[in-house]
């Protein structure tokens, strides 16, 4: 069907789950690598609030399913797990943040895919790798710097909520302006596209 290249990637079953989602919850790695290679929307959540990153934390383990494990073998060392757990849900969680899914979402119980591990030192560890939150609404990535100091503070739309000192030092605020493009590492997202070709090609022909 993905040959075709007719698949709707926001159609949504009956609990409201894309593709992308059910293809998380049911612990398929590489159904998930290849669509979000092939752009499907890593942010969408179903019905109960619940983004990629809730369900990859509620899968204890993944099925590797031919995808490219570079990426997963680079975030299984970064969290100081054994290669074993490297299709460990938090894993998978981890390798999802770095292609831009946002951990600061909260679900319809009001938790964010952190609040799901139960585990006080995994949590530091990832929370070690996650961008800054918002500081005002606590719900959302921080994209607005505050010059001089050049703290991040706070999301888009809370940037037009007026601040006489920084949220952070508390130094006086002169202006603010927005970060381009924060997504974090980089090298993460070029490995992808990178590999992805050749996953694709494999998967496809
Ligand atoms: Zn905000
Ligand atoms: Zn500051």
């Amino acid at each position: 069907m993905l040959k075709q290249g007719s698949v709707q990637f926001d159609i949504q079953n009956k609990r409201k789950r894309t593709p992308l989602l059910e293809a998380v919850s049911q612990g398929h790695l590489g159904m998930t690598h290849l669509l979000i290679a092939l752009g499907a929307d890593i942010n969408a959540v179903d019905g109960e609030g619940n983004s990629c990153l809730h369900l990859a934390m509620a899968t204890e383990m993944f099925n590797s399913e031919d995808a490219p494990l570079d990426l997963l073998n680079e975030c299984c060392t970064s969290l100081n797990l054994k290669i074993e757990e490297r299709l460990s849900g938090i894993v998978v969680a981890r390798y999802l943040a770095s292609q831009g899914a946002d951990f600061h979402h909260k679900n319809n119980k009001n938790n964010t895919p952190l609040d799901l591990i139960k585990d006080p030192n995994l949590r530091k560890k990832l929370e070690a790798f996650l961008p800054p939150q918002c500081l005002l609404c606590r719900n959302k990535e921080a994209t607005t710097k505050v010059h001089p100091c050049e703290h991040l503070l706070t999301c888009e739309e809370c940037s037009n909520v007026a601040l006489k000192r920084c949220l952070r030092c508390l130094k006086p605020v002169t202006s603010r302006g927005r970060v381009e493009s924060p997504k974090f590492e980089e090298k993460g997202v070029q490995t992808l596209a990178e590999t992805v070709d050749e996953f694709k090609i494999r998967e496809l022909n």
